[in-house]
């Protein structure tokens, strides 16, 4: 079978774990990235190419670093023969108020969440074009759309991607390249897990009413968005089926940006 090959950023965990895994289901060969137990994630590698059998490898960069970025690509291209199919995916998150957020966890915010998307992108086009054939997922989120107090870099960051994202699917909208983000709710994952109890605390509640009464509060679906969705919104992003789907941000948020 002739496998494509997939770069799915930050996919030692939560969302990017779930797209790695459906992106293996649709025989895509996969690169991991992210940080962990070195030997947990080759175990991880190995058991996601005995189940899809494709080819899976582990590709440890810092993406708040430029030459990581490049060098997640160059790698990955040298590895598995091209890159088809990118998706930025790794982000951080950090909670507070702008008067006290810490400017280091701004630049890290803006690096890992917006300008390393960037620093993919640009480093995969030349290929994808020589192929005039590629897709590009970002990885943005509800708030891409609309903002939250107390997550200005997040915001920011995420409404960043969104503006890259269309002004990259005009850059290649005829050389059979689609770029497209998509944008979930509250997904639950270590990401959103560390901001419960530290929520709770801050504001005298219990655990369960953090959910219900903060994170789900403008969700229409008061449920959280499972990491299968956006993974399965993502592999039919991939499909050639959605050729014609490019430069939007596509919510999976339970109803919160219909008000
Ligand atoms: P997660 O914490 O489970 O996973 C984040 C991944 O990024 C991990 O693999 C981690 O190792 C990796 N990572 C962190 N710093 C890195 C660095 N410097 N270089 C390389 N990799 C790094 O989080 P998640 O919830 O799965 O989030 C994935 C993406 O989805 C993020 O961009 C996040 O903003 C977005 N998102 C999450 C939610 C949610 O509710 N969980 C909602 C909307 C959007």
């Amino acid at each position: 079978m002739n496998h494509k090959n997939a770069v799915i950023t930050g996919s030692t965990s939560g969302i990017g774990l779930a797209i790695a895994k459906e992106l293996a289901a649709k025989n895509y060969n996969i690169v991991i990235n992210g940080f962990g137990d070195k030997h947990e994630i080759i175990a991880l590698c190995e058991d996601i190419e005995k189940t899809y059998s494709v080819k899976c490898i582990y590709i440890n960069k810092d993406l708040t670093q430029t030459k990581e970025v490049e060098a997640l690509i160059q790698e990955s291209a040298e590895q598995l023969g091209g890159v088809d199919v990118l998706v930025n995916n790794a982000g951080i998150q950090y909670v507070a108020a702008i008067e006290n957020f810490p400017p280091e966890k701004w630049d890290q915010i803006i690096a890992l969440n917006l300008s390393a998307a960037f620093h993919a992108i640009r480093s995969c086009v030349p290929a994808m074009k020589a192929k005039q054939c590629g897709r590009i997922i970002n990885i943005a989120s509800a708030h891409g759309l609309v903002a939250s107090p107390l997550k200005s870099a997040y915001v920011a960051a995420k409404h960043g991607i969104v503006g890259l994202t269309k002004s990259v699917a005009l850059e290649l909208a005829n050389d059979g390249i689609t770029c497209n983000a998509v944008c979930p709710g509250y997904v639950l994952t270590p990401l959103v897990e560390k901001q419960i109890p530290q929520i709770a605390k801050e504001r005298n509640m219990t655990e369960q009413q953090v959910i219900e009464d903060v994170l789900l509060e403008a969700q229409a679906r008061k449920q959280f968005v499972g990491a299968d969705e956006v993974a399965a919104t993502v592999a039919f992003l991939c499909s050639d089926m959605a050729k014609s789907i490019t430069g939007i941000a596509m919510p999976i948020e339970g109803g919160w940006t219909a008000r």
